[in-house]
């Protein structure tokens, strides 16, 4: 009696398998239509000095829009682009657009940055050096105010990035590990590879204020993160509770709703004009 029972299960895990490829398949193709009709864009969450509010750059966030106004979101695609070189063009994609948009703005305020999300396809397989190059480096924009996103997972394959990341270094550029904590636990790679800051993950932002709170990990984050001299930045900032205790505590950096959602490239602009020397009169920045 139970062998029609397994067949059936048999069969509803071949039919999913199937169907999660050919979705798969499916949005890669789609991601190509995408990347060439124009439906991927950018849009800049600000990043600000938590003590002062003082807005200090932007995160470049990628935004697919489909013709029928809805939005997939990067979570859903760039894993997928990842699997095949099509990442390698969407992080050129990206590295084209933001220094079109913002050159100007790192060009004539050297001392703000762009932030950019690489993959571990750009710091194993792809001339993510050249790219850079070709694009901030013609344009003018010092290498000191493109930084580099990187997640621990992309860090995996550590032979091959170490070398591609201190070859960015010497360039220039800066190395941000984002979603700190949430990767792999091997952590030689913080004492082997030259860094300049950590993003704390949103996930221990998010336990700040929480009646039952566990705040041992994201102390730990500081404090190694001070140790090893690295720039902090805290991601996802929600509440005015999270920033208060992000201060306290030195963070130097932060984004999140709190104090800006990521927005579009006039927004922004209008955002740095406004932040740039500090929170503006009408907003309570001192807690
Ligand atoms: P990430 O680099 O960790 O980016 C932070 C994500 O958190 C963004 O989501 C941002 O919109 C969101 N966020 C920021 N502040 C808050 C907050 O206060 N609350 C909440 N709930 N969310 C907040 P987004 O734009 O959907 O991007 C998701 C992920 O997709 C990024 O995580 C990054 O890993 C990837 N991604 C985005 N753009 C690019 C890109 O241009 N290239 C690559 N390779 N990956 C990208
Ligand atoms: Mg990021
Ligand atoms: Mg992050
Ligand atoms: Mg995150």
């Amino acid at each position: 009696r139970l062998l029609p029972l397994a067949f059936v299960l048999a069969c509803i895990i071949v039919f999913n398998v199937i169907w999660l490829t050919l979705r798969r398949l499916d949005l890669r193709h789609e991601t190509k239509a995408a990347l060439r009709s124009g439906n991927l864009r950018l849009v800049y969450q600000p990043v600000v000095e938590l003590a002062t509010g003082r807005c200090v750059g932007a995160e470049a966030l990628i935004r697919w829009q489909q013709r029928d106004g809805s939005y997939i979101n990067p979570e859903v695609f760039i894993p997928v682009a990842e699997q095949s070189a099509l990442i390698g063009q969407i992080s050129t994609f990206v590295a084209r657009r933001a220094c079109e948009d913002l050159g100007n703005l790192l060009r004539t305020h050297p001392e703000a940055h762009l932030s950019l999300n690489m993959t571990a396809y750009d710091v194993t397989s792809g001339d993510i050096v050249r790219t850079l190059e070709d694009t901030f480096g013609r344009a003018g924009v010092p290498p000191t105010s493109v930084w580099l996103e990187l997640t621990e997972r992309s860090l995996i394959d550590f032979e091959t990035s170490c070398g591609k990341l201190s070859a960015l270094r010497d360039a220039g550029y800066r190395i941000v590990i984002d979603d700190f904590g949430t990767g792999y636990s091997n952590l030689q790679y913080l004492q082997e590879m030259k860094l300049d800051a950590l993003k704390i993950d949103k996930s221990f932002v998010d336990v700040i204020g929480r009646q039952t709170a566990n705040r041992s990990v994201i102390e730990t984050i500081i404090e190694l993160a001070t140790t090893l001299e690295l720039d902090i930045v805290a991601e996802g900032i929600e509440t005015q509770a999270q920033l208060s205790f992000l201060r306290q505590r030195n963070v130097r950096l932060g984004q999140g709703y709190f104090i800006a959602r990521p927005m579009e490239l006039a927004d922004f602009v209008a955002f740095y004009a406004a932040w740039k020397d500090g929170a503006p009169e009408e907003v309570t920045w001192v807690a």
